[in-house]
């Protein structure tokens, strides 16, 4: 095993994973990064791309448990703030704003916020530790060659310091895992070698961050939640149809904010930057009291606008040489929080795969070790490639559509009777019939690990067994007598009929 060597692109959150499990196989791994080491405090991100905070839930967590490094998660827990729901932020008729919370999950079931710097900085620190892995900076890819199983790079280390020109560098792998984002050279170079199925689609919604700062409490202050200014234990939404701008707790009391606008209105706003907070006052009602309008303008200004790309593609390997993982397979819109853990869970699953046909029944071996021929562990690699490639498509393009139409969920549904019809009755479901299995959609994304296309066929069988038994229910002569008493008096049965069948 120590002789197969493992070369990781990309040390983001899912490439640092990817060589954490590689190591802890005892594989020779070498990890390039394009970037600086995000740990060196000298280094200020130019223009981030990514937004700081995301939320991390139990795909990426069990991930993390699985990759045998034992203190990761609890080291990376005690960074992270719960999320147990949205809040829904808006106006009344009459001018009052109002919050409304909807858990998640039932219990004390949440998602977590977290620092992305910090978590990538941890699994960095983890592998750095490691005598079997080397970690390159600023170390571009610039082609590959998976025949002969070689690459290059353009690395920009010391000799580019001295004389500006970026060294070019050859080295060889028995298996590159590229975990270079969602404009991967690595799935660029690997087209060549296999016929992969492709797409991408850019939507119409651009991204800004803001930044929510904390409440300045004194040091008496008891109640650890005084610095936050909303609360901290709620992913927050003011939806608003055709936008939406969301926040996130901080440990430190702030929140890191974001607007997602199509591309014709945030031109509008470009134009005319100063008529944000009216903007904001319009469709986000209660922001600007939160973030004053110069505040908002001046992070609109500063901070890039960025676009949204979702892409799919097939199959994710070439023979025994390569394979891609994380964003570089399918990036996704960031609405169901589960692009990086998805990309954590491809690792959980290839390892899996790679394990299942690359160890060889060790009770051969007095010494334990395992031991095969180059060839035999590169024919088992191919075997085990093409099964994930061949399992983790489906599970891929299936998250890739929930988070294209949990945006519609998020900005609008969030406000429909239907939608909030729906989601009571199966949280009633699973809180009170949990023997059924009874679980919402998003309970089995983010709190549980079975495949995401499981996933929609259970969920949208059990929406269909719901609404014909509800409808069932209501238009039983019992039941039906029982509401129209009870709506006559409060109000038009007609618009309470309206409102639980159509969408808002
Ligand atoms: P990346 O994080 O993109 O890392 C790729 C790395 O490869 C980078 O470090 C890059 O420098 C390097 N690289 C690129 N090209 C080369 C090259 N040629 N040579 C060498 N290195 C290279 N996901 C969640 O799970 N939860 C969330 O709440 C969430 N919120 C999001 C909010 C927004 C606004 C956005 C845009 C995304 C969000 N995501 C979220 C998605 C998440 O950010 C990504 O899925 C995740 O970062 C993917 O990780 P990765 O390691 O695959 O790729």
């Amino acid at each position: 095993m120590a002789d197969t060597k493992f070369v990781v692109v990309g040390a983001g959150p899912v490439g640092s994973l990817a060589a954490l499990y590689a190591a802890k196989r005892g594989h020779q791994v070498e990890v390039y990064e394009l970037r600086p080491d995000l740990r060196d405090p000298s280094i200020v991100p130019l223009n981030f791309t990514k937004s700081i905070n995301l939320a991390l839930s139990e795909r990426g967590l069990y991930a993390m448990k699985q990759s045998g490094e034992s203190q990761l998660v609890d080291h990376v827990m005690s960074a992270t703030i719960p999320m147990r729901g949205r809040m829904i932020h808006g106006q009344s008729p009459n001018g009052s704003l109002y919050e409304h919370s909807q858990n998640y999950g039932v219990d004390d079931q949440a998602i977590n916020a977290i620092d992305r710097g910090s978590l990538n900085s941890r699994l960095l620190d983890i592998l750095d530790s490691l005598p079997n892995v080397k970690l390159f900076f600023n170390h571009k890819l610039t082609g590959a060659d998976f025949k002969t199983n070689k690459a290059w790079f353009e690395a920009r280390d010391k000799d580019f310091a001295a004389n500006g020109r970026p060294r070019e560098i050859e080295i060889t792998f028995d298996l590159m895992i590229g975990a270079d984002g969602a404009h991967s050279a690595v799935r660029y170079h690997l087209m060549k070698f296999t016929r992969m199925d492709y797409q991408q689609e850019y939507i119409d919604t651009l991204w800004c961050e803001f930044h929510l700062p904390p409440r300045p409490v004194d040091d008496n202050e008891k109640d650890p939640n005084a610095k936050f200014r909303i609360s901290p234990n709620h992913l927050h939404i003011w939806p608003g149809k055709d936008f939406m701008f969301i926040a996130i707790p901080s440990e430190n009391g702030s929140f890191t904010c974001t607007l997602f606008i199509p591309s014709a209105e945030i031109s509008e706003l470009e134009r005319d930057p100063s008529s944000l907070p009216a903007f904001f006052d319009k469709h986000f009602p209660g922001v600007t009291a939160l973030i004053p309008g110069p505040d908002l303008i001046k992070s609109f200004e500063t901070n890039p606008h960025l676009p949204l790309i979702s892409l799919k593609c097939k199959p994710y390997h070439h023979g025994s040489s390569g394979v891609i993982v994380g964003d570089a397979a399918h990036a996704m819109v960031p609405f169901y929080g589960q692009g990086m853990n998805a990309g954590m869970e491809d690792v959980r699953i290839l390892f899996s795969i790679l394990d299942k046909h690359t160890n060889l029944d060790e009770s051969n071996n007095p010494d334990g070790e395992l031991i095969h021929s180059a060839e035999t562990s590169a024919f088992q690699r191919s075997v085990a490639l093409a099964e994930y490639s061949a399992v983790r498509a489906e599970d891929a393009y299936a998250i890739n559509n929930l988070a294209l139409q949990n945006y519609v969920e998020m900005r609008s549904s969030v406000l429909s009777r239907r939608y909030r019809l729906r989601k009571y009755l199966e949280e009633f479901m699973s809180v009170h019939f949990p023997s059924f299995g009874w679980q919402t959609k998003y309970s089995r994304v983010s709190f549980g690990n079975e495949g995401y296309a499981d996933v929609i066929r259970k969920s949208d069988r059990q929406g269909q067994i719901l609404m014909q038994s509800f409808v069932a229910l209501v238009s039983s002569p019992v039941v039906l007598t029982a509401l129209v008493l009870m709506y006559k008096r409060r109000g038009s049965l007609l618009s309470f009929v309206r409102g639980l069948f159509s969408w808002n």
